[in-house]
Order: C-alpha cells, then sequence, then structure tokens
C-alpha cells in the first residue's frame, strides 16, 4: 500500500472499531484534546511502555527508574521557567472570535471565516489548579506538562541513594498535560498525553560525544519499533531557533498522513535546569567526583518520546491493504513485540468437544502468551479481525483436530498454514517468540 493512500480517517475509523482508541468522553459529546484507550489500545500501549523501559531501564546499568508525582509545589515550575515561558502565540479572528495558534496560521488569516485576526498573545499552556481547601495563591498547583522536571527535582535523592558513576541517566513514564490551542490530527496533540523520558547525566566537556550516542540510540529505538526508516527523518534545530537552554537538538520526525511532524526529540540542555532548581530551593544539585575530588553541575541530554505520537506512528507504519481474491485484506503489520494478542485460538465450531480442547489448549497457551479467544461468526470473518488487530499467529481448532491432535497455524503476513500437534504448540511458539 503507498503511503499517499493512507488518510487518518482509515487509522482512526480501526481503532475505534477495533476497541483501540475512543473519543474521550464520547457519550457527553467528547472533549477535545481527550482520548480513551480501549481493549486492545492499553495493551499496545503498554508493550511500547514495557519495551521502552527494557531497552532503557532494566537492560542498562546507568539508567535509573523513577514515578514522580504529577502535581509539583508551584516553585518547581517558576524554577523551571515553565510559569514565564511555556506558551504558544494566540491569536482571535475579529470577526468569529475563534482562537488559533499563531504560528499554524496562513497569511494571518482566520482558517475558518477567512476574517482578520488580532494582535498576537503568548498564551500559557499549563493547567491551572489548587490544591486543598483555599483558593489562593499560596495553594496554586499546575498539572504537569512534561514529566522531566520530576526528574530535576529528584537529582539529590537518587545521588544520595545510589552514588551513581556519571554519565547516568534518570527515567520516567507518565502523564503530561497541555492547555494546546488547537488539539488536532487524532492522538497527535493531545491535552492529556503521555511522555517517556530520560535525563542523561553527563560531564560537560563530553557532550558532543554522548549527543552522538544517544542520535544512535534513538535510531535503534525507531528500529526496535518497526518504523520504517524511509518515514523517519532527523531535522537539527539551526542555532536560531534554539531554545535558549539548548546548544543542540534533534527531532525526530516522522511521515504521518497529515505531514511530516515531529516524532521524539533530543536536545542537549547544558546545565540549565540543575542550575535553575538550585537557585530556586537554594538546594545544591550538585555531583561530588571522588577521584578529582571536585563538585561540578553535571549537564544533561535529553531524550523525549511520546508514547502516544509512537503509537499512532506504530499504527499508520503497520496499516495495510492487500488485495486477497478480490477483496480487500486490511493488515497491522505490527511488530510481533508489540502485537496486542500474540495468538488468537479459533475453535471452528461452539461445539461442546471443539471447545474443550479449545480452552485447554487457551489455558496452556496464555501462561506465557497473550492469546484471545474467539468462537463467533465464520472463521473467514475471524481471520481477517485477527489481521485488523495485528495478531501474528492464529490457531484453529477444526473437527479432524479431535481424531489427529493436531491444529492449524495460519500466519498473519504470509497467511500461510501449517498443521502441527497439540502437543508441539508450546514449543513452536517459543521457537517464534524466542
Ligand atoms: P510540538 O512542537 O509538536 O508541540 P514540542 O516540541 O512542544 O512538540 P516537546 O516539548 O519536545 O514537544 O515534548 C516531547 C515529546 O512529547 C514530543 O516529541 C512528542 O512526542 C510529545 N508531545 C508533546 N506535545 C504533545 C501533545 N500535545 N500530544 C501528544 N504528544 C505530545
Amino acid at each position: 500500500m503507498k503511503k499517499n493512500d493512507l488518510n487518518m480517517d482509515k487509522i482512526i475509523s480501526l481503532a475505534k472499531r477495533r476497541g483501540f482508541v475512543y473519543q474521550g468522553s464520547e457519550i457527553y459529546g467528547g472533549l477535545a484534546g481527550t482520548w480513551d484507550y480501549g481493549p486492545l489500545g492499553v495493551e499496545l500501549k503498554n508493550n511500547i511502555k514495557g519495551l521502552w523501559w527494557s531497552r532503557f531501564v532494566r537492560n542498562r546499568g546507568d539508567i535509573y527508574g523513577l514515578d514522580a508525582a504529577i502535581l509539583m509545589n508551584q516553585e518547581v515550575w517558576k524554577a523551571s521557567g515553565h510559569v514565564n515561558g511555556f506558551s504558544d502565540p494566540l491569536v482571535e479572528c475579529k470577526k468569529c472570535k475563534k482562537r488559533f495558534r499563531a504560528d499554524q496560521l496562513e497569511k494571518n488569516k482566520c482558517s475558518d471565516c477567512g476574517g482578520e485576526v488580532g494582535e498576537e498573545r503568548q498564551f500559557n499552556m499549563m493547567f491551572k489548579t489548587n490544591i486543598g481547601a483555599n483558593e489562593d495563591s499560596s495553594s496554586i498547583s499546575y498539572l504537569r506538562p512534561e514529566t522531566a522536571q520530576g526528574i530535576f527535582v529528584n537529582f539529590k535523592n537518587i545521588i544520595d541513594s545510589f552514588h551513581p558513576q556519571i554519565p547516568f541517566g534518570i527515567a520516567q513514564i507518565g502523564k503530561a498535560f497541555r492547555n494546546e490551542i488547537a488539539p488536532r490530527d487524532f492522538l497527535f496533540r493531545a491535552r492529556e498525553f503521555e511522555q517517556m523520558e530520560i535525563e542523561y547525566f553527563i560531564n560537560e566537556k563530553n557532550w558532543k560525544k554522548h549527543f552522538e550516542e544517544w542520535i544512535k540510540e534513538m535510531r535503534e529505538w525507531i528500529e526496535e519499533i518497526g518504523l520504517n526508516k524511509k518515514n523517519i527523518h532527523e531535522y537539527e534545530t539551526p542555532k536560531e531557533k534554539l531554545a535558549h537552554y539548548s546548544k543542540r537538538t534533534v527531532d525526530f520526525e516522522y511521515d504521518f498522513p497529515f505531514g511530516k511532524s515531529e516524532l521524539y526529540g533530543l536536545a542537549y540542555r547544558t546545565d540549565f535546569d540543575l542550575k535553575s532548581h538550585t537557585t530556586g530551593s537554594n538546594v545544591p544539585l550538585e555531583y561530588y567526583d571522588q577521584e578529582k575530588n571536585e563538585k561540578f553541575t553535571p549537564h544533561v541530554i535529553e531524550p523525549s518520546l511520546g508514547v502516544d505520537r509512537t503509537f499512532l506512528a506504530i499504527l499508520c507504519d503497520s496499516y495495510t491493504e492487500e488485495e486477497v481474491n478480490g477483496e480487500t485484506r486490511v493488515v497491522l503489520k505490527i511488530k510481533s513485540s508489540l502485537a496486542p494478542f500474540k495468538i488468537a485460538i479459533l475453535p471452528l465450531s461452539k461445539k461442546e468437544d471443539l471447545q474443550k480442547i479449545s480452552k485447554k489448549i487457551l489455558t496452556e497457551l496464555k501462561t506465557k502468551w497473550a492469546c484471545i479467544y474467539d468462537e463467533t461468526q465464520s472463521i473467514g470473518k475471524r481471520y481477517r479481525r485477527q489481521d485488523e488487530i495485528g495478531t501474528p499467529y492464529c490457531v484453529t481448532i477444526d473437527f479432524e483436530s479431535l481424531n489427529d491432535k493436531m491444529v492449524t497455524i495460519r500466519e498473519r503476513d504470509s497467511m500461510k498454514q501449517d498443521r502441527i500437534a497439540i502437543t508441539e504448540l508450546k514449543k513452536y511458539f517459543e521457537k517464534k517468540y524466542e
């Protein structure tokens, strides 16, 4: 299938039809910029997060995991610069009063009615709330707009508990909230989303080397989740567009159906954050180098990944339409490590004796792999359903199976079928999923 033939409607419709993603608060007319992940969406999302966590935390010795609170002392956001600076340029149409992000409008005209737009002003994207029963300035808090600050404020805790050697990192997966002026493009720009972030603390003199290492890490991660390299573009942010604290930023962009857009960011943030929190909290956030007997503020490299954008890119990349016997077959050619279900167990009919051996097979296989059991509708329809949700293998139990104790295994992409003994099933999948 050509990339150009793919449009977002197909992805959104499959996501809803098959229980991946629903509109947030749907029965009340929805809530812009929010999405609810259904049973299959949760599985895929958990697989993405699990893979990231294994790769960057569990399988390395130098990155520590963290799960910080979403609500933080408002001083955190003053020190980090978010209270004053985390904003997008906002304009309002003089005619229809609709509001837009100024940098997303063409020719400064309202994209709805074509009217003149007014003066640009800065709109802070943090969701404000109050903590406790008193609603005054001292009780203000914010829903975090990124997970990174939870990491910086725990820098000293990790140093004190683990005494890590530099370079080392702290990783966190969690929700972030931004009051986006114009949420759009399905999961791409939401108001509530998830991030997977690492702050990798380094010695300033080595920043170029570590930055290159992290570019490689990002490429390998993108390969691990199966995105086609051709759809990925690395964008070197020009010096004049860099954030004031960054000396180098590379965006990893993906060719979404609505255009090439940022999937991930990799930024060298210097010592800006640790220094700002040292000033803000009066607690020195430093690293002590025992060999040299000196203290310094580490610099930091930040690979920042959006879970939902990863999810969307995976759906877009793996969505395939094929012509089979004059009919269109929709297949999600997703990596088996990410597939919501690894094996579908499909008894040919609901007859009791078939159910019995099918359930026995299910009980055995589900201890090791995520399985789905389906006995409704014709087998052809069930295969199509499994193709659409990306299940790599279907195990079909037919009447012959009662006699020969063998079942049919159908492979998703090739549709090739194998007949194997029930006693061999576990070994067969162990080999496939090793
Ligand atoms: P954009 O320019 O698209 O608004 P950004 O540069 O502000 O993104 P960062 O602050 O670098 O984004 O956030 C890190 C990552 O978090 C992004 O690369 C993206 O994967 C994800 N992300 C940011 N904003 C959103 C959002 N509104 N919805 C979903 N994911 C998001």
